[in-house]
């Protein structure tokens, strides 16, 4: 049997392509979810929810910014009201802003903040009131490995990513017991649109960082997708309130 059937994921930051959420939308939707994936990005989703409708998937595409109270209450609504339940939260949406801190403006810094954290924040409180309901289900986290040791040039984004493992704890831990797991993933250098933008910034930087990486490369949205399926689906069922580094051994 499908490793997701019958299971409804909601998945944030799912337009871009490459992206991580785009892969893990088509991970989750040959493996049978009924699929719910949003962005603020209305063209990049179009063609997502093509590509995995394609695939056969019942699937629903929504216009969402993350950072948005009511909009994450909407969304779960609509979640709710289409497939009467909510059992994967795949929170993936972020930005990176790679400055040195004494670069970096309290703007740049605060959406870092709001988009990557604060937002994960809103959609675990609202996922974990409709997974309750239902009896459980199994929230994701898109952390990162600059979440889990300083790196240059991601003060602030290292700091949101930090909060978000820290926060899945908290989830998890306060919700043993009504059957919610909550897990983060840390990616390393993956090629994704992130590090498109990360190449434009700083050129001579992103070309020594990825030739000092221990595998020689970087690792493709395919293979954080798999490792998110996994946390997601009941193979995972014992493992709670803990972080899935996704870096080939960038930072063992
Ligand atoms: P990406 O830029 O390709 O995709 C991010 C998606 O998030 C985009 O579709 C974008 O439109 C969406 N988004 C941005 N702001 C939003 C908002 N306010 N509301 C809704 N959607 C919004 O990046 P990616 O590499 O696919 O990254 C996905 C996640 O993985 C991010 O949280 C990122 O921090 C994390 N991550 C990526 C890497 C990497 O190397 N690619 C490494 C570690 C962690």
């Amino acid at each position: 049997m499908a490793r997701l059937h019958n299971k409804v994921a909601l998945i944030t930051g799912a337009a871009s392509n490459p992206g991580l959420g785009r892969s893990i939308a088509l991970a989750f939707a040959k493996e049978g979810a009924k699929l719910v994936i949003t962005d603020i990005d209305a063209k990049g989703l179009e063609t997502t929810l093509a590509d995995v409708k394609a695939l056969g998937a019942d699937a629903i595409a929504l216009s969402q910014n993350v950072t948005s109270e009511q909009g994450w209450i909407d969304t779960i609504a609509t979640v709710e009201s289409k497939y009467g339940q909510l059992d994967i939260l795949v929170n993936n949406a972020g930005i990176a802003i790679l400055r040195n801190i004494d670069e970096m403006t309290m703007d740049e810094y605060n959406r870092q903040m709001d988009i990557n954290m604060s937002s994960v924040f809103i959609g675990c409180r609202e996922a974990i009131k409709a997974m309750r309901k239902t009896g459980g289900g199994s929230i994701v986290n898109m952390s990162s490995v600059a979440g889990l040791v300083g790196m240059p040039r991601t003060g602030a984004y290292g700091v949101s990513k930090a909060g978000v493992r820290i926060l899945s704890k908290t989830v998890a831990l306060e919700n043993a017991r009504h059957n919610i797991r909550c897990n983060s993933v840390h990616p390393g250098m993956i090629m994704t649109n992130i590090q498109e933008d990360a190449k434009r910034d700083n050129p001579e930087h992103f070309d020594i960082l990825v030739d000092s990486l221990p595998m020689s490369r970087m690792g493709t949205p395919e293979e954080v997708a798999s490792c998110v399926l996994f946390l997601a689906s009941d193979e995972s069922s014992y493992v709670s309130g803990t972080e899935l580094v996704v870096d080939g051994c960038l930072v063992a």
